[in-house]
């Protein structure tokens, strides 16, 4: 786990940033899936990224269960294709992304969540968002997936927003996923045209139809939907003042993370929203976390001393 995830952890609930050290769920909710096969794709070396990322999104679902009600092989294929498009968009022919270095300070290494841009002085970030609003901007230019990663290297940072719409019956109401075919032409359409859908026009998803990948995405860009779906947002780095305060308060609450010995009290309150803590069952059944109870151990801490790292 990475240092910003381990903060908004804690920001969420002491018991959450202190568990989530060292175990994760059997189950993983859906949306993580997506990050990290997007991560996955955005990061390897090889020729089809996005079929990478797609076929994360389907290990993941086999070797874990998806934390979602009704079928799971239905909610993997869909977040397969979604990560496959998402990643096509993003990365296109380009290279791979690539990760700043780890920073150690004081015994604390911070494992930074975003990449660094080829230019080497900046940051970003990729944001897979279900809508936006100017409140989710600024939640996101103060949260430590933001602010604190700039904060951290003196850098600032383009975030690259992904809308990907509601989640409804286990699939994303998005263009990326969602379209309209011509009943006998069998015509692509992401986004109505005038005169149009007079006929009747069919819904289809991405990953039942077919339509493939790159048809797809053209598709978008001719209906003028890519751009409102996919954009970037600029953070620019804070004066010295408010860099210093905002590190120094990421080394604190690290700090203090690493010296709790007890388990902290539950916060009731944020147990199912935004999305349902991976710890539920245990908080709400008076249990711990354990490999019998099918929890996951995990290891690479960002508390480790920076020696212990490679
Ligand atoms: S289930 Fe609730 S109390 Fe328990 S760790 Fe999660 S947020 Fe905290």
């Amino acid at each position: 786990m990475n240092s910003a995830e381990t903060l908004l952890n804690l920001d969420r609930c002491a018991r959450l940033g202190f568990w989530g050290q060292s175990w994760e769920a059997p189950a993983i909710h859906p949306n993580e899936v997506l990050r990290r096969a997007v991560d996955a794709g955005l990061l390897t070396e090889e020729s089809d990224p996005g079929q990478l990322a797609g076929d994360t999104v389907m290990t993941l679902a086999s070797e874990r269960t998806l934390d979602v009600e009704g079928s799971q092989y239905q909610c993997a294929l869909h977040h397969a294709a979604l990560a496959d498009i998402i990643v096509t968009a993003l990365r296109g022919n380009g290279e791979r992304w690539a990760r700043p270095t780890d920073l150690v300070t004081k015994g604390l290494t911070w494992v930074s969540s975003a990449f660094l841009a080829p230019s080497g002085v900046r940051l970003r970030r990729v944001l897979l968002a279900d809508r936006w609003s100017n409140e989710r901007f600024q939640s996101e230019v103060h949260s430590w997936k933001g602010l604190g990663e700039v904060a951290a290297y003196g850098m600032p940072l383009t975030m690259t927003v992904v809308l990907i719409g509601q989640r409804r019956d286990g699939r994303h109401h998005t263009p990326f996923s969602k379209g309209w075919a011509h009943p006998r032409s069998r015509t692509l359409r992401i986004r109505k045209r005038a005169g149009e859908f007079k006929e009747n026009w069919h819904e289809v998803w991405r990953e039942t139809s077919d339509f493939n990948r790159d048809h797809w995405l053209d598709q978008m860009r001719q209906d003028y939907v890519l751009n409102d779906v996919l954009f970037e947002k600029e953070i620019s780095v804070p004066d010295q003042a408010v860099l210093s305060k905002v590190a120094h308060l990421a080394e604190k609450k690290l700090r203090a993370l690493q010296q709790t010995q007890e388990t902290p009290d539950p916060n009731p309150s944020v147990c199912f929203w935004p999305v349902p803590c991976q710890f539920r069952k245990c908080c709400w059944e008076f249990t711990v976390p354990s490999e019998r109870a099918g929890f996951i151990p995990i290891n690479g801490l960002v508390l480790q001393p920076a020696q212990h790292r490679t």
